[in-house]
């Protein structure tokens, strides 16, 4: 029987963190190494802490990633970042097409996949995201919507490189709300097989994002097809975020590998 993979619990800190903040993310780090640690953790932090939150965690089972890139490898793009130098300063993961950069900054798929691409070039390991809006829910496209930003959002360089899918339902992110489980095991069904046509990795995991608490996360955690879960507001304290780590060991193995 193939091992079970390990769920994957990404911490996206978004705008937040000064230095004091690289305490907490020692903490979290201290507690799981004192643990035989059976998930893959990583915490983002904002583009200013990623080298010295990469230096407090060097050795630790805890990666550190960023929350975006610019899609060029460099050149006169004032105030950007781009892969090589979230890669020169640390980072192993970039967070992809999050929602708020998709609603505020106007990143279309083809953003994305550029992005992606830029990423995947430098060395490092794309978080890609998608998620419906609730009137796009209501209106009953989630499924063909995520399909579509999937299917958009992953350029073929992708094809035999490591990367993660997170479904992120827009209305779902910091407002406390959560899809059913139903609704989850939906979208990552459809996520999974439109993954399975681009010629993925069986393996690629599926994250969920949006609200995941220490009171939620081993529900959602043990769902169909949930490969492990993207996390913001909760993974800025660590003593709320190692309870969403220990609820990936809770959780069974992913059905269908
Ligand atoms: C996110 O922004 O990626 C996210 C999932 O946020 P929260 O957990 O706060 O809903």
């Amino acid at each position: 029987m193939p091992a079970t993979p390990r769920k994957f619990i990404v911490g996206n800190w978004k705008m937040n963190g000064l230095a004091d903040s690289l305490d907490e993310a020692r903490r979290l780090a201290d507690a799981l190494e004192a643990e035989p640690t059976q998930a893959r953790v990583a915490l983002c932090p904002p583009a200013t802490l990623i080298e010295r939150m990469a230096r407090r965690l060097a050795g630790s089972p805890v990666e550190v990633g960023a929350q975006d890139c610019h899609a060029e490898p460099g050149g006169a793009f004032t105030g950007d970042v781009c892969a090589a130098m979230l890669r020169d300063a640390g980072a192993s993961l970039v967070i992809l097409g999050h929602s708020e950069r998709r609603d505020r900054h106007g990143e279309t798929d083809a953003d994305v996949a550029a992005k992606v691409r830029a990423v995947v070039q430098a060395g490092l390991e794309p978080i890609i995201c998608v998620g419906e809006t609730l009137d796009q829910r209501k209106a009953g496209q989630a499924e063909t919507l995520v399909r579509t930003q999937v299917e958009g959002s992953l350029p073929l360089e992708l094809k035999d490189q490591a990367f993660s899918i997170a479904y992120e339902p827009v209305w779902a992110i910091g407002s406390g709300l959560t899809p059913t489980i139903e609704e989850i095991e939906a979208i990552h069904a459809e996520v999974r097989a439109a993954l399975t046509r681009f010629g993925a990795d069986p393996a690629t995991p599926i994250l969920y994002g949006g609200s995941v608490k220490p009171a939620n996360a081993v529900e959602i955690l043990r769902a169909t097809e949930v490969g492990g879960a993207l996390v913001g507001g909760a993974s800025l304290k660590s003593a709320d975020f190692l309870p969403i780590v220990r609820a990936a060991y809770a959780s069974p193995p992913i059905s269908g590998r």
